[in-house]
């Protein structure tokens, strides 16, 4: 009889020990369900305010695309603002050899100097060495295509780098959309 009762005794404060911990687990597992939404909600949000900084961080000069649109040819807002590419040799500063400076044609930044350019035979204006601090380079491009070239100041796809310039100076070419430049002469 002493170990029935026990028994039942034991019984019945497992049946409540259950039932609590249970409920303690469904408190526990709102709060994770609770939890896991902030962090999602967050860490967006975190994702996205990087993203913008990102942007916004680099480039001191911003346009909207339609801005962009209204103020370049189409060719130029082609090769600066999507990356493409003009075809070769109708460029008219591919032939281009007058002293003076070339400027990015979205924020007329100096990007190259005359006496930096040399005929290459691409088809492109070739520079083998750049304004230094006004070009930057992405680090993602492969060797295939070259390094890729942007202004530093709008962001504007210029061309690319390749390592087969002149050997007497650089070594390297700065192979130039000309659609992506200004030329502005010496003496203006
Ligand atoms: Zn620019």
């Amino acid at each position: 009889m002493f170990y029935n009762s026990r028994f039942f005794y034991v019984m019945f404060l497992s049946y409540f020990r259950l039932i609590e911990k249970i409920k303690l687990y469904a408190i526990k597992m709102k709060k994770l369900i609770i939890l896991t939404l902030v962090f999602l909600i967050f860490s967006c949000n975190g994702n996205a305010q990087k993203n913008n900084q990102k942007e916004s961080k680099v480039y001191s000069v911003t346009k909207t695309e339609s801005e962009w649109k209204a103020k370049l040819s189409p060719l130029a807002f082609n090769v600066l603002r999507n990356g493409g590419t003009e075809h070769a040799f109708t460029s008219d500063l591919n032939k281009n050899y007058g002293n003076g400076t070339y400027v990015c044609a979205g924020c007329n930044t100096p990007l190259f100097k005359s006496e930096n350019k040399y005929d290459s035979g691409s088809g492109w204006p070739s520079f083998d060495k750049e304004i230094k601090g006004n070009v930057v380079f992405s680090s993602g491009s492969n060797y295939i295509y070259g390094i890729e070239e942007h202004c530093a100041i709008c962001g504007g796809h210029l061309g690319h780098v390749f390592n087969d310039g002149p050997k007497n100076t650089t070594g390297l070419r700065h192979c130039i959309n000309g659609a992506a430049l200004k030329f502005i002469p010496e003496n203006e």
